[in-house]
């Protein structure tokens, strides 16, 4: 029986989600912002729609293809590595194989988060995640505007990640899966109903608080970092939920209005140009309600 057990255990895990599922539910959110970005747009946009989703999936095709070459083939091998030889935390608390996926992903999540402060306090590292968040508009083609530099620099923290969180094929792909869903959903320019965000805002990013994180002024970027759960932000208090949307000016602090706007601007901007604050570091009092999202 427990040879049984053991056995089904291993098919389970071992198996990674099909990477179809990852391609109808990433397309099929992704259309379904895009019509609600439509029907109920969050904030005003700067700039044509359709330009600019064109250039962030353009953007986007770049770094598709260098995860391809660089993260996926190291990750393949390092899940083996950690189901075979049972590495990694989740692996040492002996749990049934279902609340072994879900604690991996909740700390793929976290250790994600940590990821992205360090894109934004690190040099070099803003040099290349600065290119996210120069977009003067958020909508969820943002949430796949990345610079395929800032993909293969992530790939010894990604491989870290595995190994530590010890997350098998088939926790990699929930998390990957739940990650895509989640950025397009917190990039999108979407209204959802205010009563509604601030429930969900408690457990999840949600696009009025991730909107706080792409202002211009340095200290509202410095919030809301991230991804599925929003409780890494209520442990570190890096929550911030008091600036209304029509305040926020959507930018880089280190990027002077549409100085990175073209593709080729985009491509060439972490190899030109040391990122200088641009912007302003603080706008005092927030002009919202203290601790209300609106
Ligand atoms: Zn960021």
């Amino acid at each position: 029986m427990l040879y049984a057990d053991a056995g089904r255990r291993v098919t389970v895990l071992w198996r990674p989600l099909p990477a179809w599922l990852n391609v109808v539910l990433g397309l099929g959110t992704f259309a379904g912002l895009l019509w609600l970005e439509r029907q109920r747009p969050l904030r005003r946009w700067t700039e044509n729609p359709r330009r600019r989703n064109l250039r962030n999936l353009a953007l986007a095709a770049l770094s598709a293809i260098a995860i391809q070459l660089t993260e996926r083939p190291v990750t393949q091998r390092l899940t083996a590595v950690v189901e075979s030889r049972r590495l990694g935390v989740v692996k040492w608390l002996g749990l049934s194989p279902w609340f072994e996926v879900a604690a991996a992903v909740v700390l793929l999540d976290y250790t994600l988060f940590v990821w992205h402060v360090l894109t934004h306090k690190v040099p070099f590292l803003w040099r290349v995640h600065e290119v996210h968040h120069a977009d003067r508009d958020l909508s969820a083609s943002t949430a796949l505007r990345f610079h395929f530099a800032e993909m293969v620099l992530s790939v010894p923290w990604r491989a870290a990640q595995v190994v530590c969180v010890g997350a098998g094929p088939l926790a990699l792909s929930a998390w990957q899966i739940a990650t895509l869903v989640a950025i397009l959903f917190h990039h999108s320019n979407v209204a959802l109903p205010i009563a509604l965000e601030r429930r969900l805002c408690r457990v999840l990013m949600t696009p009025r608080l991730h909107g706080i994180h792409h202002s211009v002024v340095e200290d509202e970027t410095d919030s809301n970092w991230s991804t599925i759960f929003s409780w890494p932000d209520y442990l570190h208090r890096t929550i911030r939920l008091d600036v209304p949307q029509h305040a926020i000016q959507i930018g880089a602090p280190t990027v002077h209005g549409d100085a990175v706007r073209t593709l080729p601007e985009l491509i060439a901007r972490p190899f030109v140009a040391a990122a200088r604050r641009a912007g302003v570091s603080t706008r005092g009092h927030a002009p919202g309600a203290r601790n209300l999202v609106a």
